[in-house]
């Protein structure tokens, strides 16, 4: 990556930000909660970027941006509940988990491989003029390196991500500074999943409800720690440098596969592959088969890469 570019929030800075969005590259830009890292979230790589320039250690999904209730309704289904939700609180800082509407086109490494995404429609002005020039989805996590502090700076994304990110869009300073409340509407019962910039007590007045608060193993509600990661049915096997009889091999690098995450060994196309590659073996080994991956080196994406396939790896 060369310099990250400062950009001004005029009509230039803008289309020039949409231009490298578009260009798969990654653009931090202010919303009223925290400065977002924004990648196309129906691009691969992009998403694998964003996870790259974090050093996320693993794969939790990331919520996507929209410029108005229209645009999140081509991406999620809405029932009557996320309208009147939608209507009332959006743009703000409310982000709504929604069941997936299928060939929505994000990549599943926005969800996680989940069935369900995650969807906010920033009240900033730049947030939203950002997301109209661009005219797509894009996946937004806080704009800070994994484990650090939310930066409500342009000055703080360049801090910590300059070099790392194609650029940064100067907004000044967000006014909300904590995240967006995180509403789970994709079950009967609605789920605080992340307290934040709205408070459940507007929510629970709104829905006529009390909102659950936990979940069950299925659907739990901490941030980060979902366990309804997509699981793959077949036994999965790790550090494999050679198939086993009826085993579907994953190959990575030198070694080669049935299929491959990269035969490259490049982390970052190995991750942009990885949800499509656990379906694909999946449905080639069946329900009653096995696959094997290869080592991945436990470096920079490789880290998220081997969470996952432990994950994928272990007992259930
Ligand atoms: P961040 O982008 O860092 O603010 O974090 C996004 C948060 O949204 C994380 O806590 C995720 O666990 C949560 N999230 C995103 N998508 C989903 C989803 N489909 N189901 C449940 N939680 C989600
Ligand atoms: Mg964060």
């Amino acid at each position: 990556m060369d310099q990250t570019e400062l950009l001004a929030a005029d009509d230039a800075g803008l289309a020039r930000a949409a231009a490298l969005l578009a260009a798969g590259g990654l653009v931090a830009f202010p919303t009223e909660t925290v400065y977002g890292l924004g990648g196309d979230a129906r691009s691969d790589t992009a998403v694998a970027r964003i996870f790259e320039a974090k050093g996320r250690p693993r794969f939790n999904p990331l919520i996507v941006h929209l410029p108005d209730l229209a645009a999140a309704e081509r991406i999620a289904v809405f029932d009557h509940r996320a309208r009147t939700v939608a209507a009332a609180f959006w743009p703000g800082p409310l982000t709504l988990v929604l069941p997936l509407r299928p060939g929505a086109g994000v990549s599943p490494l926005v969800t996680a491989g989940l069935d369900t995404v995650a969807l906010r429609v920033p009240a900033h002005p730049v947030a939203r003029a950002l997301l109209t020039a661009f005219g797509g989805p894009v996946a937004a996590p806080s704009a800070n390196p994994s484990g650090k502090v939310s930066p409500t700076r342009a000055a703080h994304v360049m801090a910590g991500l300059t070099g790392r990110i194609a650029a940064v869009v100067d907004g000044g300073a967000c006014a909300v500074g904590v995240e967006s409340t995180i509403l789970g509407l994709d079950g009967a019962e609605p789920r605080m999943l992340r307290p934040g910039g709205v408070p459940a007590e507007a929510l629970e007045a709104l829905l006529g409800q009390p909102l659950a608060i936990g979940g069950s193993a299925e659907k739990p509600s901490a941030p980060g720690q979902l366990a309804s990661h997509y699981a793959p049915g077949a036994a999965v096997r790790l550090e494999a440098r050679a198939a086993e009889t009826g085993e579907i091999l994953v190959g990575f690098g030198p070694v080669l596969g049935d299929l491959t995450l990269s035969s490259e060994g490049n982390l970052v196309e190995a991750a942009a592959n990885l949800f499509h590659i656990l379906r694909e073996a999946d449905l080639l080994a069946g329900p009653e088969g096995r696959i094997a991956f290869a080592p991945v080196p436990e470096t920079g994406l490789g880290r998220a890469i081997n969470d996952r396939l432990r994950r994928a790896a272990a007992p259930r």
